[in-house]
């Protein structure tokens, strides 16, 4: 069985906290987040690379996203901001 496909998600909390989830899904990305944050989740979003904070780490590499909300909505990371270095 091939193992699903992990993709980093920026949640929104409640009260606009944000953090980023790795998962398989939109809906798993929220689930792990009100359980690792213990808050209520307003928003998810895919984002294309992970950002920090992370509140897991199962997809592989630095957190080159510096702007996640931007990014979430542009779909990528613009050259301005997604070397880690
Ligand atoms: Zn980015």
């Amino acid at each position: 069985m091939a193992s699903p496909k992990l993709d980093s998600y920026w949640i929104t909390f409640r009260g606009n906290i944000g953090a980023c989830v790795d998962a398989t899904s939109e809906a798993q990305a929220a689930v792990y987040g009100a359980e690792l944050r213990g808050l209520i989740v307003t928003r998810v979003q895919r984002l294309p690379n992970p950002a920090n904070p992370r509140l897991n780490f199962l997809v592989p590499g630095p957190a080159y996203c510096r702007t996640p909300g931007e990014c979430a909505k542009a779909g990528y990371c613009s050259a301005r901001h997604d070397c880690a270095s």
